[in-house]
């Protein structure tokens, strides 16, 4: 994969349980991994609500430090209103704010949800770029939205690294790094081909439900004789539990 410029490591850093490295999985042991997530969870999506390439990118600007549940309450009514980059710059900071107002860091996300829009119709004709560089020229657009954004609207088999994925890769053995960046080059080198592009999600909604930060549902994971973690959980949490890797029975915009 060609290096591409403002690839800082993120300060994200391994938390509770992945402070040791563990030995990485070898080249079986990946490739089983991921036949046991394909087999679960044949097409995995994510949970981003959206309608097309502009709407998922306002999305994703918008889950930075936010949730996808939190995001999504907002964005049916602000895509109602503005679903392309001229209605939305149309709409102005103070309406977008109005619709956001309830996730995180709304005030700067409303500046560069319309900072971006104006950038599309002022040099990309109102269209979301498809490579890397001209994503991340974008207001609040960094290599993780730019990478999300090129895996789900151009189906390229790039993997996103978020704290999820950061910590099933270093908990497991299927990538270990010590920051995002190198568990990122880590995934793209090891992951196979044929697995790349569902990697992402698979490792997301497996992080998010399955390999949780506290207290992971390691009786129901179906990669817990291949994982390296040493503090697996050997009984459930009393509460039923959300789900296991087969998790995305949730609302899922259709691309
Ligand atoms: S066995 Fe436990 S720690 Fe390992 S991947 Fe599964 S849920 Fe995570």
């Amino acid at each position: 994969m060609a290096k591409r410029k403002n690839a800082k490591p993120s300060k994200l850093v391994p938390g509770k349980g992945v402070e040791r490295r563990v030995k990485p999985w070898n080249e079986a042991e990946i490739g089983e991994a991921f036949s046991r997530f394909q087999k679960a969870n044949p097409a995995p999506k994510g949970e981003l609500l959206h309608k097309d390439a502009f709407t998922l990118l306002v999305a994703v600007v918008l889950s930075a430090q936010a949730t996808d549940a939190g995001v999504n309450k907002a964005t049916p009514a602000l895509f109602e209103a503005a679903d392309t980059p001229a209605k939305m710059a149309s709409l102005g900071e103070a309406k977008i704010r109005d619709y956001i107002k309830t996730i995180g860091l709304y005030r700067t996300k409303a500046k560069n949800v319309l900072a971006l829009s104006e950038k599309l119709l002022a040099e990309f004709g109102g269209k979301v770029p498809d490579n890397h560089e001209a994503l991340e020229s974008l207001p609040g657009v960094g290599r993780k939205t730019a990478n999300v954004v090129m895996n789900i609207a151009f189906g390229e088999p790039t993997i996103a690294v978020d704290t999820h994925i950061f910590r099933v890769s270093n908990r497991t053995g299927l990538a270990p790094g010590k920051n995002v960046l190198e568990v990122e080059l880590g995934l793209l080198k090891r992951v196979p081909e044929r697995f790349k592009l569902h990697a992402h999600h698979w490792l997301i909604l497996h992080g998010r439900y399955t390999c949780i930060a506290r207290k992971p549902l390691c009786p129901v994971c179906v990669v817990r004789d291949l994982c390296r973690f040493k503090d697996k959980t050997k009984e459930l949490p009393p509460e039923k539990p959300k789900a296991v890797t087969k998790s995305s029975k949730m609302k899922i915009s259709k691309r």
